[in-house]
């Protein structure tokens, strides 16, 4: 999964880009859902939100590594459960 940090402006550009509704607005600043965040896997070549913010703030989760594998299966459980 991705994780935003906090230079986040909270422009909410990145939101409506994803495709699992993973993005939401925090208390202080967006957050993403490392339990709906394929890092785009199966939708999209890039991370669509990375691709949008414009002050790059962004990057992989360090508490939540995955392998391309992992982020498949659970790209297939999100849609099995829709
Ligand atoms: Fe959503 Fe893709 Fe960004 Fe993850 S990487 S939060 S799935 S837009
Ligand atoms: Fe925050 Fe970047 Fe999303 Fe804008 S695009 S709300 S700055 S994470």
């Amino acid at each position: 999964a991705l994780m935003i940090t906090d230079e986040c402006i909270n422009c909410d550009v990145c939101e409506p880009e994803c495709p699992n509704e993973a993005i939401y607005p925090g208390d202080e600043i967006y957050e993403i859902d490392p339990t709906l965040c394929t890092e785009c896997v199966g939708h999209f070549d890039e991370p669509q939100c990375q691709q949008v913010c414009p002050v790059d703030c962004i990057p992989l989760d360090p508490d939540h590594k995955e392998t391309r594998e992992q982020l498949t299966a659970k790209y297939d459980a999100l849609m099995a459960a829709k």
